[in-house]
């Protein structure tokens, strides 16, 4: 995966736009978030905008996750589509973050942007905290057997009736 140069690349052009295939080592997920098996198919297009870019991604692959109910491996299909903004470091350390700038992500290098970098963050963003198997995965983990309060009354009446 080339970096792409920004500053070089909108000297001669208003809009950019490139297709990749990303592999899974250049992307380097956390390990604990989940493994990808084939490269992830990134489509990007950038145009500049004042303070910095606008950057269209549209994200296409598979990661491997294990369920947080039964543990079992299971397949999730990346598709995802966003507009982002890449923006220079803020010359001011005490820059308010609004609602609306979730979507920024700051550029460290015009000259040397790494596309897998953000590629990362935002499959990153789209993965479940508690990923399931299925909606509706049902395996329990093993717990505590819970005594039905409705019988312990009962029970603790009739010990009572025993012992009158
Ligand atoms: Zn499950």
């Amino acid at each position: 995966m080339p970096t792409l140069n920004l500053k070089e690349i909108f000297k001669r052009t208003a809009r950019f736009s490139g297709f990749y295939k990303i592999k899974p080592e250049e992307l380097n997920l956390p390990p604990d978030l989940g493994e990808l098996k084939e490269p992830v198919e990134v489509g990007v297009q950038i145009e500049k905008v004042p303070r910095g870019y606008e950057v269209h991604l549209s994200i296409k692959g598979n990661i491997k996750l294990e369920c947080s109910r039964c543990l079992t491996p299971f397949v999730k299909e990346l598709e995802s589509t966003e507009i982002l903004r890449l923006e220079k470091y803020p010359e001011k350390l005490s820059v308010s973050l609004k609602a609306q700038d979730l979507n920024v992500f700051f550029l460290e290098d015009e000259e040397n942007f790494n596309l897998a970098d953000l590629v990362r963050e935002q499959i990153i963003l789209s993965l479940p905290t508690k990923p399931l198997c299925s909606a509706d995965c049902q395996i329990p983990i093993p717990e505590e057997p819970q005594e039905d309060t409705r019988f312990g009354a009962l029970k603790k009446l009739i010990q009572t009736k025993h012992s009158l």
